[in-house]
């Protein structure tokens, strides 16, 4: 069970819509496949992420850095591999003091998960077992949200009503809704919009994005008070998750965030300060499912739940097999994301609003070569 080849494949695909959230928007779907092949012949592949401007950075990484340092490493050592990976300085001739602090940690980091997600899929293959069996097996479901309510041209709200209709007849279990881009008065009457559409057990979740600030978060939470939201994800700006997360909480909503967190440190300290009910973080980004293993046991230590943000290829795994998992999400739209319904060669089962774990070993998804090879980048 050795290591005998890692390669990444960076994928780009532009999208015909705009997507807005609240502090960006989506053009494009662009992801990483990454392949690692051992000396039996087993093949662990999976896909992740979605990141823009440092794509090739990560791959880079990944090809020119881990792979060397991996070879004729035993798959089964995970814990060993994944801490050479965490411990190599990494220089990416980088000399803006900002990225140099900021960026650069998070392209390490998303470049390790792609390694260490590829390395657990090969392993449940070599073992013949799921992931979510490995990790705990702690159910074999999980329900799924649509991630929508995205401010598009155009749009208006009577659209938001025909689209909270639409995922609910396709059995969605629930919606997370954007805001943040508009004004807190015009999202207060989207939500509001959004929570008749679906009714009073449609599962109604609002992601600002980082977009407000302590005062326009509260504002908006009075605004919803009596519309039983299952949690505020990432309600207030980026400099402000400790302390402002915290104080946004005593108004009563669940707090959800950790999107923006890229280790099991920042993960811890927005737990022990208070600032978090849910802790949405990406093993895409936050170094793999090795360390999403660890964050989510001290999380369930606190009473702090974990969703998950996006990759549901990997993420349905990881909620299925821990007790404080909660809701898998997913675009039901192809022209957001077009990579899920055209990468694996079949998505899991979704029936009464839950995602079903694939009984295969790995993750249980393998992955079209045809729509690698159409998309990939160069
Ligand atoms: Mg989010």
């Amino acid at each position: 069970m050795r290591i005998q080849s890692i390669e990444a494949i960076p994928l780009v695909r532009n999208l015909q819509d705009v997507f807005q959230g609240g502090t960006y928007k989506i053009t494009s779907r662009n992801t990483i496949v990454t392949r690692v092949v051992l000396d039996n012949g087993i093949v662990g592949e999976t896909f992740g992420g979605d990141e823009d401007q440092y794509q090739f950075e990560v791959c880079r990484i990944v090809n020119d850095i881990y792979r060397p340092l991996l070879l004729g490493e035993d798959v089964r050592d995970v814990e060993k591999n994944w801490e050479r990976m965490w411990l190599t300085r990494v220089d990416l001739n980088n000399r803006g003091i900002h990225t140099l602090d900021l960026a650069k940690h998070c392209v390490e980091t998303q470049a390790i998960a792609a390694v260490d997600n590829a390395c657990w899929d090969a392993l449940g293959k070599a073992l013949n077992q799921p992931v979510y069996k490995l990790l705990g097996g702690y159910r074999d479901h999980v329900p799924v949200l649509a991630i929508g309510g995205y401010v598009m041209q155009g749009k208006t709200l009577a659209d938001l009503e025909r689209e909270v209709e639409y995922y609910k007849e396709h059995g969605i279990f629930g919606m997370k809704l954007k805001v943040g881009y508009l004004s807190v008065d015009e999202d207060i009457e989207r939500a509001h919009v959004a929570r008749k559409a679906g009714g009073p057990r449609f599962h109604l979740c609002v992601d600002a994005n980082q977009a407000w600030t302590v005062a326009e978060a509260m504002q908006f939470a009075r605004g919803v008070r009596d519309l039983n939201l299952a949690w505020l994800e990432e309600p207030v700006r980026w400099y402000d998750q400790i302390e402002g997360n915290a104080r946004v909480r005593t108004l009563g909503i669940p707090v959800n965030a950790g999107q923006g967190e890229i280790s099991r440190h920042g993960c811890r300290d927005l737990i022990v300060r208070g600032a978090v009910d849910i802790l949405n973080v990406d093993v895409t980004i936050a170094a793999g499912v090795t360390e999403w293993r660890r964050i989510a046991a001290m999380a369930h230590s606190f009473g702090v739940s974990m969703a998950h943000h996006e990759e549901p290829q990997i993420a349905l795994h990881l909620l299925a097999a821990v007790p404080n998992g909660l809701h898998v999400e997913i675009f039901p739209n192809y022209q957001r994301d077009p990579m899920w319904y055209d990468l694996p060669v079949q998505q899991p089962v979704i029936r009464d609003g839950l995602m079903y774990a694939p009984d295969g070993p790995g993750f249980g998804m393998p992955l079209r070569q045809d729509t690698i090879d159409k998309w990939r980048a160069r």
